[in-house]
């Protein structure tokens, strides 16, 4: 049989390439691991460390060991949630079909392209405008983008709602997990929180042991005293840093607002605003987490919009942004809906430039 000349280096480079993307993958998990095994090594050092070996009491180990399950059956439940929650997709209706994508392909001028984008987003629910003004595009996923959407580069697509792409869950931090992740946050920083707490006397016992070699310390032997020792440390300092990102998320579903939107205003048509969709602290908070509140601190899927629409609070009169006319329909309770051009507008426009409409 006859060697086809190139096909070795050319397998070879799609066997490399492919090995490439699978380390890639791997290297991905790596935070997570890490996290996972400081949470395996914590169980062990509170459990069977200072919980059966150095406490002597039956009632306070009982209590200790029923209240550290519960938060670490929690806080490992949110976590996986949030690691393996798919980030979703953006409904194929934002898709360009393909005699559209060729017209803005083909497109000589950047008005042309917008024009293209403004009659295919005329019957999409899309109220984010780039800061120019224009339909938001995406180059590479070749769709609109929905409002809130954002490219993430890690993940390859289009990510609704994205917040950011966190490598400590090796995921997307977006419209689909967003509760999940406030609630691994919350039940983290609780878990950290407990153990500090109920290691803290055998910390300071420790501490006195080693100062005074001759003082007895308190049943914390040998390697014993040393897990107990970093226990309190690693919790100490994962509650600061988790404490500071809890609570700083919380403020963000105050006011309804993404990381990202916290450092890059939404735009509308009335121009860039921070308070966009700001329907109020109880409608924001309900918008994450649901109307039942008996789900609110159970990690399953309660968030109440479509990951597309979002409500848009009423502006105030003197908001004046974009050339075109701008006025809003309001429902009556202080949610608005932007109007967008209108059609005439845009065939006027299309017509200009001499657009074909097949
Ligand atoms: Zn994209
Ligand atoms: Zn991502």
């Amino acid at each position: 049989m006859m060697a086809i000349p190139g096909s070795r280096s050319s397998s070879t480079t799609s066997t490399n390439k492919g090995t490439c993307s699978v380390c890639i993958k791997a290297v991905k998990w790596v935070p997570v691991l890490f996290i996972l095994s400081i949470v395996v090594w914590s169980y062990y050092a509170f459990v069977v460390q200072l919980c059966i070996i150095t406490i002597e009491s039956t009632i306070q180990k009982v209590i200790y060991l029923v209240v550290y399950h519960l938060l670490f059956f929690m806080f490992i439940w949110a976590y996986f949630q949030t690691i393996f929650t798919n980030i979703g997709q953006v409904p194929s209706q934002f898709k360009l079909p393909e005699g559209e994508l060729e017209r803005l392909t083909h497109a000589e001028t950047e008005e042309m392209q917008n024009a293209i984008l403004e009659r295919f987003s005329q019957n999409l629910p899309n109220r984010n405008r780039t800061i120019n003004g224009n339909v938001r595009y995406c180059e590479k996923c070749k769709h609109v983008k929905p409002d809130r959407s954002h490219h993430c580069s890690v993940c390859g697509e289009c990510v609704l709602k994205m917040d950011h792409h966190c490598p400590w869950v090796n995921n997307c931090v977006c419209f689909t997990n967003y509760k999940f992740f406030i609630l691994f946050l919350g039940y983290a920083l609780l878990y950290c929180l407990f153990i500090s707490m109920t290691s803290v006397q055998y910390f300071i016992t420790f501490w006195r042991g080693h100062r005074h070699s001759t003082e007895p310390l308190g049943g914390l032997e040998g390697m014993g005293r040393f897990h107990i020792l970093f226990l309190f440390f690693v919790a100490v300092m994962f509650a600061i840093s988790l404490a500071s990102l809890f609570f700083y998320h919380i403020y963000l579903v105050s006011v309804n607002r993404t990381t990202l939107e916290a450092f890059r205003s939404p735009v509308f048509y009335h121009g860039p605003d921070r308070d966009g969709f700001n329907l109020g602290r109880r409608k924001n908070f309900m918008q994450v987490f649901g109307e039942n509140p008996k789900l609110w601190l159970v990690p399953v899927f309660t968030t109440s919009v479509d990951g597309v629409i979002y409500p848009v609070r009423a502006q105030p009169p003197s908001s004046s942004y974009h050339t075109m006319e701008n006025s809003q329909t309001s429902l009556g309770d202080g949610t608005a809906f932007d109007k967008r051009p209108s059609t005439e507008d845009m065939e006027e426009l299309l017509y200009e430039i001499n657009y074909e409409d097949e």
